[in-house]
């Protein structure tokens, strides 16, 4: 069960909690309303990912911790919790778009050539936003869910930050030794107009006389940094961060294919993986992949294959295409609660609901995550659990009620 009732609800019965539950799973008996706990919602794997105000974070390192999702209505607060051991099932989704029918109309359609996938390990019950604005707690195959990304600003200093950063980490040089103050020196050669676009943004710019023969060069930048930029990813920045790095790093590596859509191209495959999930916070959805069918060059074979990604800003969707449960695969579950928005984003851009709707309806908070219970009320757990048995939930209320004088006042 992730949500039981407790003492404060005996005899008030007010039904706030009722109307908010997406599951219908909250039932009334002679002196208090119950959870069913086999409906009660639970979520994910505690390796999921998902998009937070400082990077993407796992379930399982934001266990009993607040923090920032992603909504469609930018950062909210929430706190993230673990519930019971359940079983998975893995969701596996395309991306989807908006294209006209036959008929004048709109619907939403795959690209079939595409082979680029999202996995999601969730529980079956899970509840999910649909893209038509209506939620389901039984997410099949053919059902469309939104994507969401950020809208960051790119005029602030954690911007310029971040987009140094990228440009470093696509296109720059390591001097490969700290210098003496501890900092570590990059250099960027500002060639073609993509990256000489950025030149502002950089606090030193040194003109190499024999670079400058090549057609475009405008400079050569200079970035100190605490640590080399050109090996490490900025996992933990923040959004306006990370989009800086994305922006400095298409300009590098990327190539324009439409207008709002990139194809971002390296032979690190870690950093593509984190690129491709952490798209989101930089505006993007990751809606395509691809690697190089031949290592050979003119210079001999390549250690590691190029591989691609393709970026897009224009509005996505994910279509699911497979739903496997996995027999004996069980994994505590893990869901952020998000108040008000009941919502937030997954890794690579999936949203999806979350529960714990109830808890702030109640007037007398009498609704609790189970291991957030307070002690006083454990008694609660076996009434709760004692569902649909409404004559043994009575009779253990009324004993409950007795031994500890329950006389809650009637709301006003
Ligand atoms: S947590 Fe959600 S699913 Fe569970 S009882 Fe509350 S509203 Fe219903
Ligand atoms: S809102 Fe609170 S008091 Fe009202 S019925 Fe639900 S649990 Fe009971």
């Amino acid at each position: 069960m992730t949500y039981i009732i407790a003492e404060p609800c005996i005899d008030i019965k007010d039904k706030s909690c009722v109307d908010v539950c997406p599951v219908d799973c909250i039932h009334e008996f002679a002196r208090i309303l119950i959870i069913d706990p086999e409906e009660c919602i639970d979520c994910f794997a505690p390796s999921e990912q998902l998009i937070t105000s400082h990077g993407l974070r796992t379930f399982a390192e934001l266990e009993n911790r607040s923090c920032k999702v992603l909504t469609d209505d930018g950062f909210r607060p929430a706190f993230v919790r673990r519930f019971r051991r359940r079983q998975l099932v893995e969701i596996e989704l395309a991306p989807a778009f908006e294209e006209r029918d036959r008929y004048g109309g709109t619907r939403l359609t795959t690209r079939n050539i595409s082979r680029f996938r999202r996995t999601i390990w969730a529980t079956p019950t899970h509840r999910w936003v649909l893209a038509d604005g209506e939620a389901t707690d039984a997410l099949g195959v053919g059902q469309f869910v939104p994507a969401v990304s950020a809208w960051p600003a790119r005029d602030s200093e954690t911007y310029r930050l971040g987009a140094l950063h990228g440009l470093v980490f696509g296109d720059g040089s390591w001097n490969k030794q700290e210098i003496r103050s501890g900092e570590h020196l990059h250099y960027v050669q500002l060639y073609g107009e993509r990256v000489a676009r950025f030149k502002m943004f950089f606090d030193q710019v040194n003109f190499s006389p024999c670079l400058d023969v090549h057609p475009g060069y405008a400079g050569t930048g200079v970035v100190r940094a605490r640590v080399n930029l050109k090996r490490s990813l900025p996992e933990t920045a923040d959004a306006e961060y990370i989009t800086g790095f994305v922006d400095g790093w298409l300009a590098s590596d990327g190539d324009p294919v439409k207008p709002g859509s990139w194809r971002i191209r390296s032979t690190d495959p870690d950093a593509l993986s984190w690129l491709e999930r952490a798209a989101p916070l930089a505006g993007f959805v990751t809606v395509g992949s691809g690697e190089e069918a031949s290592r050979e060059t003119n210079f001999g074979v390549r250690s590691r294959p190029i591989r691609w990604l393709y970026l897009a800003t224009r509005e996505t969707y994910w279509c699911v295409t497979h739903v496997e449960p996995q027999e004996g695969y069980e994994a505590n579950t893990f869901c952020a609660v998000v108040p008000d928005k009941h919502a937030f984003t997954l890794g690579g851009g999936i949203y999806t609901g979350n529960c714990g709707a109830c808890e702030p309806e109640c007037p007398v908070e009498a609704i609790f995550p189970e291991d957030a219970l307070p002690d006083k009320w454990n008694d609660f757990v076996p009434i709760n659990y004692a569902f649909p048995d409404a004559d043994k939930i009575n009779s253990m209320v009324d004993e409950y009620a007795t031994e500890h004088n329950v006389q809650n006042p009637p709301l006003e």
